[in-house]
């Protein structure tokens, strides 16, 4: 398929690199691609990044057909543009089409969207220690229809925008609140899909921790609130004695792109890695037998996320020192490291653009 390019006339001036903020910014331009039962997916263009006119009786606003992915595009010390893994990212954006009814998009064909519209705004990818520009492609239903069913027609849509370093002094743990009262997902749900109606059940849980002075919530299984399924919007990692865990993608449990390559790399340096189900208790016995090493979130956002300290109902407790475990602290250096070129990519997890 064929991608039209329409330059913008009137280029925008670029936030300065200490002034951004997640999700404010957009660059230039943007990618968009259109789906009918008829032509399939048609009608491939970059444009200049612009408002869309949508019908008051577009089914996402009724009914929610919306999927979407993350991912960023890194400078390197000699002007390179790097992407962490994106084939991932495509893989995972078609299976959380076919969750919702939604018709995938031929994996090649995205990976070259997502690179001709990074490398048209590559000016765009700041240089400075720890930025980025964060690239979000989404799929949602465009049909005008209240019928409920599964829309005729699609869009797909790519837009980039810079964002700042997510740690200005260094990474730091965390505050966690474990929820035990609302749940994210549940098996059978859309819990493994970038769906997001999980972040509109996720948004009540999230308010009410941060009115109570945490950062994030642990999600706890949504049947007999005990097995741990992620943190935030984060997979969550333990270390408990020598064995590093995990919780088993069980269904309900977003696979995530740096939970994947956090236990190739762990396994790599040969520590015991065992994705399994690891409930809340035995999270806290292994604290009271002085056996819980160090907990962090993986997430395209952070990389690395420590968590200093956890409450469930009312008992709270200090993992490790409740500073950054070395564990932690090696995979954030590492995976960085590799994102921005400054570390050998022994893995193959880089694509230029
Ligand atoms: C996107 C996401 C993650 C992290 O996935 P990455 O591919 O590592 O960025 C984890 N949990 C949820 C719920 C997510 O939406």
């Amino acid at each position: 398929m064929m991608i039209t390019v329409e330059k913008t006339k009137t280029p925008k001036s670029k936030p300065a690199s200490d002034q951004l903020v997640f999700g404010k910014s957009f660059s230039d331009h943007m990618f968009i691609c259109d789906y009918s039962e008829e032509k399939g997916w048609h009608n491939s263009r970059i444009v200049p990044y612009q408002d869309i006119a949508i019908s008051p009786a577009n089914m996402t606003l009724h009914y929610g057909q919306s999927i979407f992915e993350g991912l960023k595009a890194y400078k390197t010390a000699d002007n390179k543009v790097n992407l962490f893994r994106p084939i991932e990212n495509i893989r995972r954006l078609n299976s959380s089409c076919l969750r919702l009814c939604m018709p995938p998009i031929n994996e090649e064909f995205a990976l070259k969207a997502l690179k001709t519209l990074v490398d048209i705004d590559r000016d765009w990818v700041p240089k400075e220690e720890g930025t980025s520009l964060y690239i979000r492609p989404f799929v949602f239903a465009s049909e005008p229809h209240l019928g409920v069913r599964p829309s005729s027609t699609y869009t797909f849509i790519i837009i980039t925008g810079p964002v700042g370093a997510y740690y200005k002094e260094g990474i730091n743990p965390v505050k966690i609140f474990v929820e035990s009262n609302y749940v994210r997902a549940v098996v059978g749900g859309l819990g493994e899909a970038k769906a997001a109606a999980n972040y509109a059940a996720s948004l009540k849980a999230q308010v009410e921790a941060k009115e109570k002075g945490y950062t994030q919530v642990l999600w706890l299984d949504g049947i007999e609130k005990k097995y741990i399924e992620e943190v935030g919007t984060m997979n969550v990692f333990f270390i408990i004695g020598n064995e590093v865990v995990t919780p088993k993608l069980s269904g309900s449990i977003l696979p995530g792109i740096t939970r994947k390559s956090s236990i190739e790399l762990l396994k790599s340096w040969g520590y015991e890695v065992n994705e399994r189900r690891i409930t809340i208790d035995e999270v806290y016995a292994a604290h009271d037998k002085g056996m819980l090493k160090e907990v962090f979130g993986t997430g395209t956002a952070a990389v690395i996320s420590p968590v200093g300290e956890l409450s469930w109902n009312d008992k709270v407790i200090t993992v490790g020192s409740g500073k950054t475990g070395p564990v932690s602290q090696r995979l954030y250096d590492t995976i960085t490291g590799i994102q921005y070129s400054k570390m050998q990519d022994t893995f193959g997890w880089i694509e230029h653009v």
